[in-house]
């Protein structure tokens, strides 16, 4: 039995459709397509386009409401934030996950509250002595300095 969670994978677009479903809990094509057309250009078989592959991905289900159908959210905004986060870090090596963090932090703009939510979380953090490369030989430079001290 399977027990990995699948990655929640949305394209850039869908993001955009679920973010206006999240703020309006449920929705339906017009109302979605109307709040985004104008920045987006899209037009309303576009989202229904959007609409119908993320109802695919099991990300949203549909119900009619009378004549229409009505969207509403099967994952939440923030599940999904964490999900294409940890997608992210999934692509690097874990020994620069620290870095791109410590990057990412450097960059943001945050308030004081951020901060401090920030280094509460730090010094309670548990530090590992070492983090172990998860790459494939080849993908980065550990695996390859490795390589060179046994020879
Ligand atoms: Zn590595």
């Amino acid at each position: 039995m399977n027990t990995v969670v699948e990655p929640i994978k949305i394209s850039d677009s869908e993001w955009e459709v679920m973010r206006v479903i999240w703020t309006k809990g449920k929705t339906d094509a017009k109302t979605i397509n109307d709040l985004l057309s104008s920045f987006k250009g899209w037009k309303l078989a576009t989202t229904k386009t959007l609409l119908g592959r993320l109802v695919k991905k099991d990300i949203l289900q549909t119900e009619q409401s009378g004549k229409k159908f009505v969207y509403s959210a099967k994952v939440s905004e923030e599940e999904t934030v964490r999900s294409a986060t940890e997608n992210i870090f999934s692509h690097i090596c874990a020994k620069r996950v620290g870095s791109t963090i410590t990057d990412m932090v450097a960059e943001a703009e945050l308030t004081q509250e951020d901060i401090d939510n920030i280094q509460m979380v730090l010094q309670e953090k548990a530090p590992v002595s070492e983090v172990t490369c998860n790459c494939i030989p080849g993908q980065c430079i550990c695996k390859e300095n490795e390589m060179e001290e046994k020879v």
